[in-house]
């Protein structure tokens, strides 16, 4: 099935929104087995919104998926541009207007007259309910295509997107389309992809993706025919092995969850320039409690002194961002929180503070546990939020082959 985007609005161009309508669906559907064939974004203007849909129609798509422009201000112009485009007259449902005035009616106040714009109907084509807003979508059918246009508000285009248009490609999609996702973390793209090329034969019936992201790189394995793409992603499991934390699009701090839960053991964190971002990591997970025990934000020398218990000698002697500290920042949690492991954090996210011998980025991440304290040393790059979110990630990563391996 083929497919179209045409997201509308002033603020996609000039940068102010994140255009996330566009990748949202684009992901939704490429992940039923549509192909996404083009995506215009265009100013809240008549001609431009005119012309965007016919650059679109000139290849043929099955639908075109228009967002953006259906609220009730002056500059929201997509009803009125996309019913003279496709040759409809505008009338008022006067049930829904009487809806709208009620539900307005019940949040205390009266309904203003200018969203009287969002109770049109068109005189042909079909109203999508919108169940988290006031403004109803449409759905055209237009030569041999459809136009379906959504609301722009994100929260409202998803859930019109999955009960009403989503089902309906479902099933009018004929060739089948299987698609798995291997989540990797601790390998760069090119390692991932060189022991994946090195081992897999070559098979052209299933695709390969590659996603790498600050978290890891992600594989997706899509084709036609279940059992093949089972058995491609069970050849590739059996080559990446523990470099693998999900291969059912589980985030990483909710796999540590699952495991410790199953084993019984608990974790506590000492956080030095990850700033807690870890423990916020884990707690998003719920049930967390039942093994995340507290956690430490020991960002100063004399935090890491008075509340962890680290030697101010070994800071002395060391520096704050080294092996030896991050050692007893490990077993100092581990110990105050009597949890089974203890993990720790200590690095320069910069971009300031760094030096020739210890650059920004330098990261040592510590884990205790009761046989043993070992200190892992991490150069990353990029900005200090990048930092922080890949140290947080090895970090992670650390504790879940701790816990795998016991
Ligand atoms: P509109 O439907 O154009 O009135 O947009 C309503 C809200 O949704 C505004 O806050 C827009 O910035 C936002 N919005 C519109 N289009 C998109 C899009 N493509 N991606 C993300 N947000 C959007
Ligand atoms: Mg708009």
């Amino acid at each position: 099935m083929q497919i179209s985007i045409l997201t509308i609005g002033n603020e996609l161009l000039n940068g102010s929104t994140l255009n996330t309508n566009a990748s949202w669906i684009g992901k939704s559907l490429t992940q039923l087995g549509c192909q996404i064939q083009k995506h215009i974004t265009v100013k809240d203007d008549k001609a431009e919104i005119k012309n965007g849909l016919d650059t679109l129609l000139f290849n043929n798509p099955d639908s075109i998926i228009v967002t953006g422009g259906l609220g009730p201000t002056n500059d929201d112009i997509t009803r009125d541009v996309v019913f003279e485009f496709v040759g409809v007259k505008k009338k008022i449902d006067k049930k829904y207007w009487l809806e709208l005035t009620k539900y307005f009616k019940s949040l205390g106040y009266d309904i203003p007259p200018i969203n009287k714009n969002q109770a049109c109907i068109p005189s042909r084509g079909e109203i999508i309910p919108n169940p988290r807003g006031s403004a109803r979508g449409y759905n055209f059918s237009y030569n041999n295509s459809n136009i379906i246009v959504l609301p722009g508000v994100p929260l409202e285009m998803k859930i019109m997107m999955k009960e009403s248009i989503i089902p309906s490609i479902r099933s009018s999609i004929k060739q089948k389309y299987f698609s798995k996702t291997i989540k990797t973390t601790g390998l760069s793209e090119s390692l991932v992809a060189t022991y994946i090329n090195k081992k897999v034969l070559m098979n052209n019936s299933c695709s390969i993706g590659y996603y790498p992201s600050l978290y890891g790189v992600d594989l997706t394995i899509s084709g036609n025919q279940l059992k093949k793409v089972q058995n491609l992603s069970k050849e590739i499991e059996s080559i990446l092995k523990n470099n693998i934390y999900s291969n059912d699009n589980t985030t990483l701090e909710r796999v540590i969850v699952e495991i410790a839960r199953g084993l019984d053991k608990t974790i506590a964190v000492a956080e030095s320039c990850t700033g807690g971002l870890i423990g916020s990591r884990i707690t998003e997970v719920e049930g967390s409690s039942a093994v995340f025990k507290g956690g430490v934000i020991a960002y100063s020398n004399e935090s890491k002194i008075n509340i962890l218990g680290v030697k101010r000698n070994t800071l002395k002697s060391f520096g704050a961002v080294s092996d030896q500290v991050a050692s007893e920042m490990a077993y100092q949690v581990r110990k105050r929180f009597s949890v089974n492991y203890g993990l720790s954090i200590t690095g320069i996210a910069g971009p300031d503070g760094g030096t020739k011998s210890k650059p920004v980025g330098l990261v040592y991440i510590g884990l205790s546990s009761q046989y043993r304290t070992v200190v892992k040393k991490f150069n990353f790059s990029n900005s200090r939020n990048q930092i922080r979110i890949r140290t947080s990630q090895a970090g992670l990563n650390f504790l879940r082959m701790e816990l795998i391996n016991g």
